[in-house]
């Protein structure tokens, strides 16, 4: 089941304030809070609990993390239950040192406070957000013992933010995880809520599959039972992935441009999305923080923008994927003895090195070369100019704009007249070259026959392109 209301769940679970910003109590001999919400609605979290609890008081209360809507009514339990042992990770207590970021939680509360005024909800505390001692410090896999039967273990789950901490309730089966899933919005969208690092939030997702939840706590909106609860985890999974191939897909389309990225993704997921929702300004900053995540995570894994050209004067280097290429090029050709044939290229292309009409480019990933380009005069469709000899992009490296950047980078050196030339046999070469020189030359080109060559010259002049 999919609960969006406060009030019980079940077995002593409790969901206290609006459900959009909730705290959670469990009651038991000693009773536990997880979260704090927002500083604007302290009163009414303290009132649902006290209504609950009557004489007794809460023991302990657990923080998943230090955003503002989750930490905000900690100084105010604090001060109606002095004895209340404040628990939370070390990386938490350490933000909670720092003035900048009380400044910012605080900041951020007082905005929540308008917002509900706005709303027409009340009573509100209006008091600002108070900054707090952590009583606990937990670490990872900490096991919190609150009776002889019930035992909170604490479980480090990073992606939201670095200093997430998901509490699991082994004797129920209830895991707190909050922003460790994905936010359930009103539409029932998915929203996945990695902010700091992608990959560390779907290895804290795989770490919480494995328990057998039957009571998922969400941060915002949502409580899931039974099936819908490892549902919701797997689910959540999905949603990242999907938003991660979005996310790429777009960056692509618009060549690393961030904002406009930022923009195509609030077209599919927050313009159309029902009211209430995030407002705008947080949904953009979350959504800048998440495309900046994902375009820093392309970058380190090389997806089509770490590569770098450079010029060659000496062969040693290219030799292995030179061998790749003639292996790959032989298939164009009638050869005999592969062998003999693959030295006497090499022996060219040594000729080649240190001509100083010749020319070669590699292009690098990281430290490895992955694709070449060599440049000469040998021509066979114009009387002057420059000619693409040889031009190789490693199979599993193709189709990601390399080869595009390559070519376009070696013409770019050489303002003059050009010519390509490719043999007939070689389809998908011909596709490459038709692309790759009508966008360069915005279709200022001439695809020329040349029989004894059996192939085809892509001509062009780029002498007088600005
Ligand atoms: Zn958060």
């Amino acid at each position: 089941m999919i609960i969006k209301e406060s009030g019980e769940i079940s077995d002593g679970l409790y969901v206290i304030g609006p459900s959009a910003i909730p705290v959670y109590l469990l009651d038991g001999l000693r009773p536990v809070i997880f979260d704090a919400g927002f500083t604007a609605l302290a009163h009414e979290y303290e009132t649902r609990i006290k209504e609950i609890l009557g004489d007794r008081k809460p023991a302990y209360l657990f923080l998943t993390h230090s955003h503002f809507d989750h930490i905000g009514a900690v100084s105010h339990f604090k001060s109606v239950w002095p004895r209340l042992q404040i628990a939370g990770s070390v990386r938490c207590h350490e933000i909670l040192l720092k003035q900048k970021a009380i400044k910012l939680i605080r900041d951020l509360n007082l905005e929540g406070t308008k917002n509900l005024k706005k709303l027409g909800i009340h009573p509100l505390n209006e008091q600002p957000f108070e900054p707090f001692d952590i009583d606990i410090l937990i670490t990872p896999d900490q096991k919190i013992k609150l009776s002889s039967d019930i035992i909170v273990t604490a479980f480090n789950t990073p992606g939201h933010t670095w200093d997430f901490m998901s509490y699991w309730i082994a004797e129920k089966k209830i895991l707190i995880a909050s922003e460790a899933v994905a936010c359930y919005e009103s539409n029932g969208y998915l929203q996945p809520e990695f902010l700091v690092d992608f990959d560390a939030y779907l290895l804290s997702l795989q770490k919480i599959k494995n328990l057998d939840t039957k009571i998922l706590c969400a941060g915002h909106h949502a409580v899931f039972t039974g099936k819908d609860a490892p549902g919701h985890i797997q689910a959540s999974v999905k949603a990242a992935n999907d938003y991660l191939t979005m996310t790429q897909d777009f960056l692509v389309q618009e060549k690393g441009n961030l904002d406009c990225t930022v923009l195509r993704i609030k077209a599919v997921e927050w313009d159309n999305r029902p009211w209430p929702k995030q407002p705008e300004s947080a949904y953009l900053l979350n959504t800048s923080q998440r495309v900046k995540i994902i375009w820093e995570r392309m970058n380190k894994h090389g997806g089509g923008h770490t590569v770098t050209i450079s010029r060659i004067k000496t062969i040693n280097k290219i030799k292995p994927i030179f061998r790749e290429y003639l292996d790959y090029m032989s298939q164009f050709f009638l050869i005999h003895d592969f062998e003999s044939w693959c030295k006497g290229a090499l022996k060219n292309l040594q000729l080649d090195s240190i001509a100083d009409d010749r020319y070669i480019y590699i292009l690098k990933k990281s430290d490895a070369i992955i694709g070449f380009a060599m440049v000469n005069k040998h021509l066979r469709f114009n009387s002057k100019g420059f000619a693409v000899a040889e031009f190789y992009i490693q199979k599993n490296h193709e189709k990601k704009g390399y080869g595009r950047k390559l070519a376009e980078h070696v013409f770019e050196k050489f303002p003059d007249n050009w010519e390509v030339a490719v043999s007939l046999k070689n389809k998908s070469a011909l596709v490459f070259w038709t692309q790759v020189v009508s966008s360069y030359t915005n279709g200022k080109f001439i695809k020329k026959w040349n029989p004894s060559f059996c192939g085809y010259g892509f001509v062009f002049n780029n002498g007088l392109k600005k």
